[in-house]
């Protein structure tokens, strides 16, 4: 054997013992301690900012993805967590082909404008089962007209000529109307309804995972209902809109926002009742992120953050 090939076989040889006493050390530690994560897919509003997609929350625990909302850019910003490159997340449940359950916190346009991107997209490029949808009263109706609504497209793709025939079903949303209480429980989680105070039927949810508590507030006045679903979980999500940002807004709008939204002093509260270890706030409007902070910390010393799409915790 000459010497460089001689080299070369030493070196692999080096490599591959360094990379079995890797292995050997990530088996000894076992998997990671938190097996939930909460992916921030849209932490808009109805404004339009490109930055800021519509509100849609995914709950990953193990392989599996649940959504909570389905704002525009659900399935772009899913797609974004999916992949690996640059500064994407790599988290193969939200895939949209594998996304199969979602919960609505109510039916806002803007919580919703999203959902025939969520049935059909994902269809499309191979989704071969139903959508399994849970939210408030009209979730059957909003459903059965978009079916309605897309008939020619389902008739062609379905048809003797159509290029879904394969996977016929992989378009259907079965919708499921719910009302407080445990709406949907698997091996991975037990997911409870909480009656929230908005201008329409509204429900927050608390997900219990194997390792982890949160709670989504979706649109809402804060409520004790809220408190009480999280009572220390882990993580509450929440809406909120400081007074300098509502002070520009028209006065029809203010009545509007004092009764079914919630302002900083407000959320400030209610975190304090409610003592959540990390409070994310996301369906916001300030004057701006830094206006945001100052006034929330000024009144509240627990964790927070300021929710970005694609952020994940
Ligand atoms: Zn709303
Ligand atoms: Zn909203």
């Amino acid at each position: 054997m000459s010497p460089s090939r001689l080299q070369s076989v030493a070196l692999l040889a080096f490599l591959l013992a360094a990379a079995a006493a890797l292995d050997a050390r990530q088996q000894a530690q076992g998997p990671p301690a938190t097996q939930t994560r909460v992916v921030l897919l849209g932490t808009g509003t109805p404004g339009l900012d490109p930055d800021r997609s519509g509100p849609a929350t995914a709950i990953v625990v193990n392989d599996t993805a649940y959504l909570v909302d389905f704002g525009p850019g659900v399935v772009r910003r899913a797609s974004a967590a999916s992949l690996d490159a640059g500064t994407r997340k790599g988290i193969k449940a939200l895939d949209p082909r594998s996304l199969r359950v979602a919960f609505v916190t109510h039916l806002h346009s803007d919580h919703t404008v999203g959902y025939p991107d969520l049935i059909f997209s994902p269809w499309t490029t191979g989704r071969r089962v139903p959508l399994e949808v849970y939210g408030p009263k009209g979730l059957t109706a909003m459903t059965q007209h978009l079916m309605e609504a897309f008939r020619v497209d389902i008739e062609t793709r379905t048809n003797a000529d159509g290029n879904q025939r394969e996977f016929a079903e992989g378009h259907r949303a079965n919708a499921h109307e719910v009302s407080a209480g445990v709406v949907y429980k698997d091996t991975n989680v037990t997911v409870t309804a909480f009656p929230t105070k908005h201008a329409m039927e509204s429900y927050g949810y608390r997900f219990d995972t194997p390792d982890r508590s949160i709670v989504i507030s979706g649109d809402t006045n804060p409520t004790q209902a809220t408190v009480d679903a999280c009572r220390g979980c882990d993580v509450l999500i929440h809406e909120v809109q400081t007074p300098a940002w509502r002070a520009t807004r028209p006065d029809t709008f203010q009545r509007f926002a004092a009764k079914y939204h919630t302002s900083t002093p407000e959320l400030a509260d209610l975190a304090r009742q409610a003592k959540p270890r990390l409070l994310v706030l996301y369906h916001y409007n300030s004057s701006s992120p830094e206006e945001l902070f100052a006034d929330l910390s000024s009144r509240y010393s627990g964790h927070f953050v300021i929710g970005r799409d694609l952020d994940v915790y």
